[in-house]
């Protein structure tokens, strides 16, 4: 469904990315983990296309996306910092994004959208009246906006605090779900991908190490560094 392929990526010195192979399915949640400074939001940059990668290609379906430009990728990307305007209601922030949107989508409006993510009652409010896991609610309800069919995420948890995190993770993973897109998503937290996840991709040093179920990441690493960065408490 989407098929990252061959994909290599050099900051001067800095190999951020080698032969980076990765495929997401339809309709699965997919956590990419590894350690800090291993690759993994160069990768989101990369498929999203806000980085060009050096070699390799990304496709999505039969079509080859890494060659066009962000907005024609059918590719949403949810960042840390969720990104809101302050200055804008809930509504209107989401209505901003339905410009990228196709006609059915723009004329249905910002409704539905805000019901997909239980914000309903909420439009009027401005972000700063948000909890955190309401304004990452809002930016998945932007980004569902565009109509894109899979959606990238960030690191999307780790600016909430450890009493919203548990309840906001499975808000979001329920709205994830039920949406039926490929979901690849970007932790650095290994409780986070274990219980979130269908499949996980572990990243070290700008390669894979393994990809499989979290059960059987758990159970049958491929090599010591997998096990380790499973086991481990950071
Ligand atoms: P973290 O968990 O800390 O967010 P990460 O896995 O997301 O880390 P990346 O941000 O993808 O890591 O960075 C991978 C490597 O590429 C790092 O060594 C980083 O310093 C380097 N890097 C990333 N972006 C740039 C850039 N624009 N210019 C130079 N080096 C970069
Ligand atoms: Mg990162």
């Amino acid at each position: 469904f989407l098929r990252i392929d061959g994909v290599s990526k050099r900051f001067g010195d800095v190999a951020a990315l080698r032969d980076v192979s990765l495929d997401l399915r339809e309709g699965e949640i997919h956590a990419l983990i590894g350690p800090s400074g291993c690759g993994k939001s160069t990768l989101l940059r990369i498929v999203a296309g806000f980085e060009g990668a050096d070699e390799g290609a990304v496709h999505l379906g039969e079509r080859r996306i890494d060659t066009l430009k962000p907005e024609a990728r059918g590719i949403g990307i949810v960042f840390q910092d969720y990104a809101l305007f302050p200055h804008l209601t809930v509504a209107q922030n989401v209505a901003f994004a339905l410009k990228y949107a196709d006609d059915a989508r723009r004329a249905a409006g910002t409704a539905p959208l805000l019901r997909m993510v239980r914000l309903d009652g909420l439009e009027s409010r401005y972000p700063d009246e948000l909890s955190g896991g309401q304004q990452q609610r809002v930016a998945l309800a932007r980004t569902f906006a565009a109509g894109p069919r899979a959606i990238l995420l960030d690191e999307p948890f780790s600016n909430l605090d450890a009493s919203l995190r548990e309840t906001t993770r499975r808000e979001i993973r329920d709205i994830l779900k039920a949406s039926g897109l490929g979901i690849l998503f970007v932790t650095h937290d290994r409780e986070e991908a274990l219980s979130f996840a269908d499949r996980i991709s572990v990243l070290r040093d700008g390669g894979v190490e393994q990809t499989g179920l979290p059960k059987d990441l758990y159970f049958r690493p491929a090599n010591a560094f997998v096990a380790g960065f499973l086991g481990s408490t950071n």
